[in-house]
């Protein structure tokens, strides 16, 4: 069954529509590319996805549950927003590290504060936290950062900084992870270690949605790769489908500029 199903979704900003009937859905375990030009609406749809954005229109569901549905105002509110959240993690461009706290911290908070609303929290909130922060250290120790829990993000380099994000999101077990464009704000010698660790995921089977301009990497982590055009959502296939056989001459275009610039 699939775990995530997204149905015409259709964004506006005022007269501006950047998603139009973007549709797609994604089998647990599986990874999702998603490609297209800048300005094309990539990011919009993570934010939709993370509840950052209210779609205007459409339908999203979760393991077969409807968690938004723009035609249903029991399912739109703002009380309901951080449930539906829970469902997604993010991964930004920009890293968005707390700068005040350790790489363990940042790991941490979100789920201290969860914990925190939980009844028995204050009798237990020793072994809770305790509990915590050892899952903190594993989820660090696992995107490599084994030695680094204790540093603040200015001590630490892009890619070990985006890598405390990537632990950041899995400490709270989402169904689903978004990358956005996740190395494009590092030096290309930093991107081949956050490429490493995503790769690991996919590998373990972790359902993804990730934006990238890294083609070649795309090609090869992806079980289904989306190009998306002015917001519309132009191929969909498998990363063999996509890439050798475009069914639009401007993606084959994209491609072959992409290809071309790589080399
Ligand atoms: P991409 O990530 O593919 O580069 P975006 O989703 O960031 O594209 O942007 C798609 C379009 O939506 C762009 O034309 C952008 O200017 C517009 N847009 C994005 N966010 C807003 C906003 N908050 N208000 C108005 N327009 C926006
Ligand atoms: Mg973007």
């Amino acid at each position: 069954m699939a775990i995530l199903e997204v149905e015409k979704i259709r964004k506006d900003f005022g007269s501006l529509e950047v998603l139009r009937d973007v549709s797609f859905s994604l089998e647990k375990g599986e990874t999702l590319s998603m490609i297209g030009a800048s300005g094309s609406g990539k990011t919009t749809l993570l934010r939709c996805l993370n509840f950052l954005e209210r779609p205007t229109a459409g339908v999203i569901r979760v393991g077969g549950e409807v968690i938004f549905d723009a035609a249903d105002p029991a399912t739109t509110g703002e009380s309901e927003i951080r449930r539906r959240r829970m469902h997604f993690g993010m991964v930004f461009q920009s890293f968005n590290l707390f700068p005040q706290y350790t790489a363990l911290q940042n790991v941490t908070l979100a789920r201290e504060l969860k914990e925190k609303e939980q009844p028995g929290y204050k009798e237990h909130k020793k072994e809770i936290l305790h509990q915590i922060r050892e899952e903190g250290e594993a989820v660090l120790d696992s995107v490599g950062l084994k030695e680094k829990v204790d540093y603040y993000p200015h001590q630490l380099s892009g890619g070990q900084q985006q890598r405390v994000a990537i632990a950041r999101a899995l400490m709270m077990k989402p169904d689903i992870l978004c990358f956005d464009e996740p190395t494009s704000a590092l030096d290309p010698e930093l991107t081949g270690e956050v490429l490493k660790v995503i790769r690991k995921l996919a590998g373990q089977r972790t359902t993804m949605v990730i934006v990238t301009h890294e083609m070649q990497f795309a090609r090869e982590v992806s079980d289904k790769i989306l190009f998306l055009d002015s917001g519309l959502v132009t191929e969909y296939g498998t990363p063999e489908d996509v890439f050798e056989r475009p069914t639009q001459e401007r993606t084959r275009q994209f491609l072959e500029r992409y290809f071309e610039d790589k080399r």
